[in-house]
């Protein structure tokens, strides 16, 4: 295989044009087409959400192939809301994330998660924070 990174500018330069000349509809068109044709450059395209076209559109290494912007920014907006504690250290990051892996393999209802809430205490600072309620740290 060639080299990758060339590989994908490449693709990309072949979507952004298109796109330029004949809209979005006509890059989603392409990829599908090359992905049939069994193009290995399109094999690993996906489609992701792209925040300057407010729309899915088809991905290639985080980057949007039809406006060409990156579309890691949403990932950089998810981890902007991880709580203050699993900001501030690793290992309360790791333990939270075990914590939810452990949740979601046991397939909890939502009255047992409820329970959890209420044996930890947390019962009444979930309800205010799913009310809306902002608390500024
Ligand atoms: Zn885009």
């Amino acid at each position: 295989m060639g080299n990758v990174k060339e590989n994908f500018q490449k693709v990309l330069e072949e979507c952004t044009a298109l796109y330029v000349a004949l809209g979005a509809t006509a890059v989603i068109g392409h990829v599908i087409a090359q992905q049939r044709a069994g193009n290995p450059m399109y094999d690993i395209v996906t489609y992701r959400h792209c925040p300057q076209c407010e729309a899915g559109q088809p991905n290639l290494m985080d980057t949007c192939l039809v406006c060409g912007s990156s579309t890691i920014v949403l990932e950089e907006e998810e981890k902007e809301t991880i709580s203050y504690m699993m900001a501030e250290s690793a290992e309360v990051k790791a333990r939270v994330e075990f914590i939810i892996k452990e949740i979601r393999t046991m397939n909890l209802d939502g009255e047992t998660v409820q329970h959890i809430l209420e044996e930890t205490g947390m019962d009444d600072q979930m309800r205010s924070q799913l009310s809306g309620e902002v608390n500024p740290y």
